[in-house]
This record gives C-alpha cells, structure tokens and sequence, in this order.
C-alpha cells in the first residue's frame, strides 16, 4: 500500500486566497525562554489545502462536523482538465464517490499567478455531478470557479456536496485506483484545512 500526501504545508507567509486573513502559527513558548514549546494558531479555515462545508454558502447547509467522515473519503476518480471542467469530461463517474479535478495547477503555488486565471468547472459540469452520487470535489487549483465568481460554489454546497480546494502531489498518483481521504478539523465552521491523502490499492 502507498500513501501520497496531498496537502500543501500550513506555514507562516504561506499564500491565502485574495482578501482572506493570513495564516499565523504563532510560539508564545519556546526553547530559548523555557523547556517546551506551545504554540497559538490564527488563521482563515480556508488556508492551504481545505475543505469548504455548505454552510459556505448555505445557511441551512452542513457545517464541518456535521459532515460524517464515511462521507470524506472514498473511491476517487482523478480525471485531468487544462482549464475547464466540461460536460465530456465527467463521462463514466458512475460509482465514483470523489471527483479529483487534476490540472497541475498546484506548480503555481507560492506565485501570484496562482490566484489568476484559475482552473474552474463549467455550469453544466457542475450540475451533472450534482445529480450524480459524488459526495464531494477535489482540485488542485485555489477555487471551482473563476476568480471573482461564486456560482460553481453555490451550484455544489447548496446541492449538499462539499469542495476542497489547493490539492497538491495530484502528478504523483499513477494509478487509476485510488481511495482518496480528506481529513478535517471537527470544527463547527464552515471550512477547515484538510490533510488530504491518496491510497493506491494495488490490485
Ligand atoms: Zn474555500
């Protein structure tokens, strides 16, 4: 069994989305002024590699730890996309429970570039995942929807799904048949960074 790390590193100066708070992990203990160390974390929940809960858009939509964590992991189909998610993309997802959006995006990460001219899904892809049984989205890029749009984000979290966003490490899956586990906080919020992991089983 293989195990691939699919999370960036939450670290301080690391990129946030436009607008959004920074990420600071802050020790107010350390070696040099006592004998452990003990840090304090301030941070947007959409810092990193994370996911987004309908309540990001719902407000009667499931929070973080109302989701069931049977529902955050599964078997995955990685399907590759240049910039838009299209219609004939999503052919044969039937017993597919994760949708992973692999455009190698994340190779911008840490540049400015990465937050413009993102990847995205088209409406109608979004609808037809909608009436399928995905659970969830996965994309290695900072948004579904183009920047500035939010309509991808309320076509799936009012729908129920739930969205992450800012994969990484998508090049080294090789396999086809993948499981795919994205792990939050149990935060009563309406995202929380994920540690996001692929299991390669091999048959
Ligand atoms: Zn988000």
């Amino acid at each position: 069994m293989q195990i691939i790390d699919l999370s960036h590193v939450l670290t301080n100066g690391m990129p946030v989305f436009p607008q959004d708070p920074p990420f600071i992990l802050e020790e107010i203990i350390n070696f040099e002024n006592d004998l452990y160390s003990l840090s304090i974390l301030k941070t947007g929940l959409h810092a990193g590699t994370h996911i987004d809960a309908p309540y990001h858009f719902h407000s009667s939509g499931r929070k973080i730890n109302q989701i069931k964590l049977k529902d955050l992991m599964g078997t995955a189909k990685i399907i590759d996309v240049e910039k838009e998610v299209k219609a004939e993309d999503l052919q044969s997802i039937e017993n597919i429970e994760i949708l992973v959006i692999r455009t190698s995006w994340s190779n911008k990460w840490g540049k400015k570039e990465y937050f413009e001219d993102n990847p995205y899904l088209s409406r109608k892809a979004a609808e037809i995942i909608t009436e399928s049984q995905i659970k969830g989205v996965g994309i290695d890029g900072p948004s579904v929807d183009p920047p500035g749009e939010i309509t991808i984000h309320k076509k799936l979290l009012t729908n129920g799904l739930w969205v992450v966003e800012n994969l990484n490490n998508l090049d080294q899956i090789k396999s086809t048949n993948v499981e795919i586990y994205f792990i939050p906080l149990p935060l009563e919020g309406e995202a929380s960074p994920v540690r996001a992991f692929a299991k390669i089983v091999k048959k």
